[in-house]
């Protein structure tokens, strides 16, 4: 009877400490969850070259349907970064499609904001990359203030210039500089890190941004020439970040109807391509391409090209993909 009774005290008391410890281990991972939902992330917003698609005058088959029935997933290049934990959000660059991006960036922040970004991160001076900027100023947004960040040349054009001259007077945006290399905190969660990279540059420099959150660093290389004419190694640079968006603007020498690759002012994905060929999968599958020309069959999901870079281990870079940092 004894034993009994004690057999019965040690299940009682096993049940109640099951039944104390379950709420404690269920908070535990219901927090690690909100804190994991607050973690940083980029925000692809766009991977369409400059000029978008469908693109002006095209009649090839590209386009042809797109006049009549547009892709909405089809925008310019633009990159949202998100820190929900200090309520913030930046965006890097300026495109054309800028309206409906800065929108789309407010909706997936879903948390109470301004309409507009808490700072703007520009490349370079081709209209893809900063003439959404026009919608800040008086005839559309008449934002206040806006925090714009771009290196000494960029900014001496955007002061120098109107319409953009205009936006600076009437204190729709500020622009603030940034440097090659110096690394620049959005927040205690982010840096963000400007470094030059050739380009034609008719009116400005051109500048890639590294982009740091408390697990991750993501490379952002829209337009370049070359790989070769880079004073860095893309393949040293790949090694030690986990991400890179980079220029994929031109599949391979089809799409511009066999002129000469080396003659075209970007690297083509399969001269890119070609520098992993003897990496391992893993490297591979650091890279998407983003900045696609409305030739480029890498717009298409269903493309033998894009199965073929899949297959290596190389992506694209979708409209709305969220990488966490
Ligand atoms: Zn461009
Ligand atoms: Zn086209
Ligand atoms: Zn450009």
């Amino acid at each position: 009877m004894k034993i009994l009774k004690s057999i019965i005290q040690f299940c009682l008391l096993t049940i109640t400490k099951i039944l104390l410890i379950i709420p404690i281990l269920f908070n535990t991972i219901l927090g690690q969850e909100i804190t994991s939902s607050k973690a940083p992330y980029l925000v692809i917003l766009g991977n369409v070259q400059d000029a978008g698609s469908p693109h002006m005058g095209c009649e090839k088959a590209c386009c042809k349907e797109l006049f009549k029935t547009p892709d909405p997933s089809r925008k310019v290049v633009s990159i949202g970064i998100v820190d929900p934990n200090n309520k913030k959000y930046w965006m890097i660059e300026a495109s054309p499609d800028f309206s409906t991006q800065s929108r789309l960036l407010k909706d997936i922040s879903n948390f109470e904001h301004s309409k507009t970004p808490d700072g703007i991160f520009l490349t370079h001076a081709h209209i893809g990359h900063y003439s959404g900027l026009m919608y800040l100023g008086k005839e559309s947004f008449n934002s206040d203030n806006v925090p714009v960040y771009a290196m000494t040349r960029m900014k001496g054009f955007l002061i120098q210039n109107g319409p953009w001259s205009q936006l600076f007077k009437l204190e729709n945006i500020k622009i603030n500089n940034i440097d090659h290399e110096k690394i620049f905190s959005l927040s205690n969660k982010i840096t963000i890190t400007p470094f030059l990279v050739p380009h034609r540059d008719e009116f400005s420099e051109t500048v890639g941004f590294k982009i740091k959150g408390p697990n991750k660093s993501i490379l952002f290389i829209p337009d370049i020439d070359k790989w070769g004419k880079w004073n860095k190694s893309l393949l040293t640079e790949i090694k030690k970040v986990d991400l890179a968006l980079v220029d994929g603007t031109f599949y391979d020498a089809e799409e511009v109807n066999h002129r000469d690759i080396s003659e075209i002012p970007h690297p083509f994905v399969v001269e890119t391509i070609e520098l992993f060929k003897s990496e391992k999968k893993k490297l591979k599958s650091k890279i998407k391409f983003i900045h696609l020309n409305h030739t480029n069959p890498l717009l298409n999901d269903n493309s033998n090209a894009t199965k073929k870079i899949n297959e290596q281990g190389f992506s694209v870079a979708h409209f709305k993909e969220i990488i966490t940092l």
